[in-house]
């Protein structure tokens, strides 16, 4: 299933190609020559419309303010799929932006365009030179040095519908996704004007699904095995680890949603790879996946602690859900509260109350369908919280933690085919629930 993307992958950084852990096809070039051409000056066919740009209020806010040291933009790169766009730009540390957009006009013969200007910044790409992309959405990436103390980026767009751009942190990555109508190449100067412009300059313009393509029920899962590869998870007390029991469980699970429900499933990952976080979540908007569902396993100190909970993606204060949060991002528990930020934006994006019920039936089925093979199973309910994983995600999500590997009873139980079996049934129950339930939502 993962073949039917193609994931174009753009990479340059001045210690060379780096190659991102996602599935795909991957076209790489790297320009090894230093540009000679500054980007203030780009080709005129793409150049910015000067005077359409705002005053650059950047700079005088700088004046009063302190910056010890530049955050330097190493890297940038980008992922095309058929439904949007990413640019990632690697940072060496945090640092303030500003995104703009500006519309097309066709009689100075300019694009649409997307800029953001990232104050107290550096640009130590080796390459200055335009990146051509050419997705049908996006025609082409620059990035320059804009002042001394900006780094502009910009997108010259085919067509432009919507953005969403965001900081995560460790390492410093900003992250633009950028949303359109694709269209055929042929097409995309007819299709580009004024129709699907926005019809303000508004950075926060949102982008809503077209209503047209909703389909009652569920068409595509994204089944997200955490962990892998370098990253073994939780590990049990007999050795077992998180890593690879979920893989297990999310292949039957997706075989049984496949063949009983003809449900397309895209697994994040088939075998023991290392997957950045990120990328897991880019893959479920790639595929365009109607539902985004981590599965992993709980971990405690305590060896009597035990039970199955589910977290959706909320802003959360609860100090468990933060610690738990910074274990599956793999970062220090000091980072969560950088993602607080991110959060208003994304809200707008994501389904809440579409996932808070997926999360429940998933949890009200996983606790019912295990205490029918195990007995008591205790129900540690349904949480917010805040995961990398979730973050970015335009559908509803979950993430499911599936009993305590930390638990001698309970990591034994999921190291066994009949237990994974029966919670493959459970969660397949939750969702076909969740999927009636929306389905008779949609039909009222
Ligand atoms: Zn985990």
């Amino acid at each position: 299933m993962m073949q039917r993307v193609s994931i174009v992958l753009f990479f340059v950084t001045t210690a060379g190609m780096a190659v991102l852990p996602v599935q795909g096809v991957w076209a790489q070039n790297q320009k090894s020559d230093a540009a000679k051409e500054p980007v203030g000056a780009p080709p005129a066919s793409v150049r910015p419309n000067d005077s359409a740009l705002p005053p650059r209020h950047v700079d005088e806010e700088k004046t009063d303010a302190v910056t010890p040291e530049k955050s330097q933009v190493t890297g940038l790169r980008f992922l095309s799929s058929k439904t949007y766009t990413r640019i990632m730009l690697d940072l060496s540390q945090d640092a303030k932006y500003e995104v703009r957009q500006l519309k097309e006009d066709a009689t100075k013969g300019t694009p649409a365009r997307i800029y953001i200007d990232i104050s107290g910044a550096r640009l130590t790409l080796a390459s200055k030179e335009p990146i051509v992309v050419e997705d049908g959405l996006l025609r082409q990436i620059r990035i320059g040095q804009y002042s001394a103390d900006v780094v502009r980026v910009v997108l010259d767009m085919h067509s432009l519908r919507g953005h969403n751009t965001f900081m995560l942190p460790d390492p410093y990555r900003l992250v633009i996704d950028v949303q359109g109508q694709k269209v055929p190449q042929t097409t995309a100067t007819k299709e580009a004007p004024a129709k699907k412009a926005p019809a303000g300059r508004k950075p926060e313009t949102k982008e809503k699904k077209p209503t047209a393509a909703v389909a009652p029920g569920i068409r595509k899962i994204v089944l997200d095995p955490g962990h892998g590869g370098k990253d073994p998870g939780a590990i049990g007390l007999d050795g077992s680890t998180e890593k690879d029991i979920v893989l297990r469980i999310a292949k039957k699970l997706a075989a049984k949603l496949r063949k009983e429900l003809g449900i397309q499933v895209v697994l994040t990952r088939k075998d023991d790879q290392y997957l950045e976080l990120i990328d897991r979540t880019y893959l479920a908007n790639a595929e365009a996946a109607d539902l985004f569902i981590s599965l992993h396993m709980n971990a405690s100190e305590n060896t009597d602690a035990r039970g199955i909970e589910t977290y959706y993606l909320d802003n959360t204060t609860d100090e468990a859900a933060r610690r738990l949060a910074a274990r599956e991002n793999g970062t220090s528990r000091n980072n969560i509260s950088d993602l607080e930020f991110i959060l208003a934006d994304m809200k707008q994006n994501m389904k809440l109350e579409e996932s808070i019920t997926l999360a429940h039936r998933l949890q009200t089925s996983s606790v019912g369908g295990m205490a029918k093979v195990m007995g008591n199973v205790k129900d540690l309910g349904v949480k917010k919280a805040l995961f990398h994983v979730l973050v970015g995600a335009h559908m509803p999500c979950v993430l499911v933690e599936m009993f305590f590997i930390t638990n001698r009873n309970e990591g034994r139980a999921l190291s066994q085919n009949k237990y994974q079996d029966a919670m493959v049934q459970a969660l397949y129950d939750g969702i076909r629930k969740y999927q009636q339930t929306t389905f008779i939502a949609k039909n009222l």
